[in-house]
């Protein structure tokens, strides 16, 4: 495989990628830096009210459960050097590690002894299992350790790493010490004895994570041996190696669902797992952020706008079927029957804040922000304590949240997401400083070389004002970048009270070039009214319905809110919609407007009635999809009919 191996820190190229005789361009490279989570201070009553109860409900929970279901017990066993005893499935360690991650993040946002305490104990009892060779997997070390790596495809010891090593990077970043990063080097070093070019064995995870998880130690650490793994493991998937592993006859292998039925710069479009897949995209970007492979870019444009365009829900998550916990074909955007695993949802965010770095494009921060304030908030119930695995956009009222699951990757990767939310807002370049997400609180870079604040007040998602000052000891020369979001028009700008007529505008970015001196003001308006949106004609399970969105939100109609069956509800497109602020949940905005009720949805009736229906008008209120399911039980639609079915 011919690679490019340069890496400008800054630079601006085109590329030009020939992709099976096409010549396609792709958009200039910005490798924009993000500012870490750490730097960012959040003020907001939205998110901050969401840390909060993350930090106080949902991540002491979290380990509760762990306890409870036997994730825990299962390492001190692997520690004990215990030959038995240990339950739980052959992934449960990683769910152990997201824990913990998010728990770090937690720390290092809000100092907590006793928590910090509790993980030095974990962290103890992963030294304490770690083998001489430093492997370290609690179901292999008790039930299997004669079966270590013979089994790449299911049994997820490369994804349990990868998840140890993210979350050792969030430890060593929030507290300083090196306890659980000592565990995670010595665990990616044995990986890295057992994996590679020859004379070392090919493999590659039948559940990618491990190779986003490489990188981040590599940046962490500085040794470069994790991303030439991390390299490793991206470039040669799709060898067909896990037909090899399980003797499946060529004729007979289909690598679908682990993304291994063709070499990684041959995908094409998104399929598979939905999880792995944008866990797999991740590392790819993160690997072709470093190598610059013209090929790797290409396929990752190719897919990503695949993904995107046809293949995500508007609430920001992916992967519609249960039955693979992943895709179908493009345009299968069921709502009833969404599958759209909390993790899926988290991974493309993840994937598409890479892509922003690369590419400085506003539409990747979109996907981000339409992810994590719809289908990755709704995950968590308002008390921080019940949870989402399966996010559909429509429900008879039998879908809820629940405490744990048995596979319980979701929560703690919500916890975590939300701990650390401040690393997808911003991202600085050369002499640039990106704002991707408004929320309000402070955040500190380096520009150039030198120091810069940035404090920001906002009332966003609900308002879209946004009053940006730069804190400076001196005045600085940058280009403010202010993403205007994808939903949004009529966005316009003023500097120190002046208008800045057409602002010049770049890939979704608002730039703003100029000496910036202490005391300047910036105030982006944001218009933000309410939307009524349509799917594309392919969606079939949306057709002659729309959806209403206000800013960043998704809403929704749930039961308890109308004196009318959700099923009978018709929203005609002339009816005016208003949003008012409610005492819900800490004073969510909800949306009322008189639509109709039609009869012909009623359950009672006949098998085959009468066609012609009168309808009634109706007050229909909807309010935020991410609230749904924290109330009385019913019914809840995000899409709605347009006109009564009924011909
Ligand atoms: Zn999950």
């Amino acid at each position: 495989m011919k690679m490019k191996t340069f890496l400008p820190s800054v630079v601006t190229l085109f590329f030009l990628v020939k992709v099976d005789g096409r010549t396609e361009v792709t958009a200039p490279l910005e490798m924009l830096q993000p500012v870490p989570f750490t730097a960012v201070k959040i003020t907001d009553s939205f998110w901050s009210a969401r840390q909060e109860t993350n930090r106080i409900a949902t991540i002491p929970i979290s380990f509760d459960n762990l306890e409870k279901s036997g994730n825990l017990e299962a390492l001190r066993l692997a520690a004990q050097g215990a030959t038995n005893g240990s339950r739980g499935p052959v992934y449960r360690d990683s769910d152990v590690y997201k824990a913990l991650e998010a728990a770090s993040y937690s720390l290092a946002l809000h100092p907590d002894p006793m928590l910090d305490r509790q993980l030095d104990e974990i962290i103890a009892t992963l030294a304490a299992a770690q083998q001489p060779d430093g492997y370290l997997n609690s179901y292999f070390i008790v039930q299997e350790p004669t079966k270590r790596w013979t089994n790449l495809r299911d049994s997820h010891e490369l994804y349990c790493a990868g998840h140890l090593i993210e979350a050792a990077v969030a430890n060593f970043q929030a507290t300083g010490k090196t306890n659980f990063l000592a565990v995670a080097t010595k665990l990616a070093d044995h990986i890295d004895s057992v994996f590679g070019p020859e004379p070392k064995r090919l493999g590659y995870p039948g559940h990618p994570e491990i190779e986003l998880a490489l990188v981040k130690l590599w940046r962490a650490t500085g040794e470069r041996r994790y991303f030439e793994l991390a390299r490793f493991f991206i470039e040669h998937r799709g060898q067909h190696y896990f037909a090899t592993e399980h003797h499946t006859p060529p004729e007979k292998y289909d690598g679908t669902y682990w993304l291994d039925d063709v070499p990684i710069c041959d995908q094409d479009k998104i399929k598979g797992h939905a999880v792995r897949a944008a866990y797999l995209m991740s590392g790819a970007t993160d690997v072709a952020r470093e190598t610059g492979d013209p090929a790797l870019l290409a396929m990752l444009d190719r897919v990503w706008r695949n993904t995107t365009e046809k293949n995500m829900y508007l609430t920001g998550g992916i992967g519609p079927s249960k039955h693979n916990e992943g895709f179908t074909t493009d345009y299968d955007l069921p709502n009833l029957t969404a599958y759209q695993e909390t993790c899926a949802t988290i991974a493309l965010a993840q994937w598409s804040a890479r892509m922003g770095l690369l590419y400085g494009d506003a539409k990747y921060a979109d996907v981000v922000e339409r992810g994590l304030y719809n289908g990755m908030l709704a995950a968590v119930s308002q008390d921080g304590k019940k949870f989402f695995y399966v996010n559909p956009l429509e429900s008879a009222g039998n879908h809820h949240r629940q405490g744990w699951f048995s596979t319980a990757c979701c929560p703690p990767n919500a916890a975590r997401t939300i701990a650390a939310l401040g690393g997808y807002a911003y991202a600085t370049g050369s002499n640039s400083l990106w704002v991707n997400l408004y929320v309000q609180g402070q955040m500190e870079a380096q520009i150039g070389g030198q120091p810069i604040r940035l404090d920001v007040k906002t009332d966003y998602p609900w308002d879209g004002k946004v009053i940006l000052k730069p804190l400076l000891k001196s005045a600085a020369n940058f280009a403010l970048h202010l993403r205007v979001p994808g939903w949004c028009e009529g966005a316009t700008v003023r500097v120190n009270g002046k208008a800045i007529f057409a602002p010049e505008f770049t890939r979704g970015y608002i730039v703003l070039s100029r000496l910036w001196k202490n005391g300047d003001v910036v105030e982006l308006n944001l218009p933000m009214p309410v939307q009524r949106v349509a799917a594309n004609l392919n969606v079939t399970a949306d057709r002659g319905l729309l959806a209403i969105q206000r800013g960043p939100l998704v809403y929704c109609v749930e039961q308890c809110d109308q004196t009318a069956p959700v099923a009978s509800l018709v929203l005609p497109l002339d009816a005016e919609l208003k949003v008012e602020k409610s005492g819900l949940f800490g004073g969510v905005a909800v949306i009322r407007g008189i639509g109709e009720q039609t009869g012909n949805s009623d359950s009672s009736q006949a098998l085959y009635h009468h066609a012609v229906v009168p309808s009634k008008r109706t007050e229909i209120t909807a309010v935020p999809y991410f609230v749904w399911d924290n109330r009385q039980a019913g019914p809840m639609k995000v899409w709605l009919p347009v006109a009564p079915t009924t011909p």
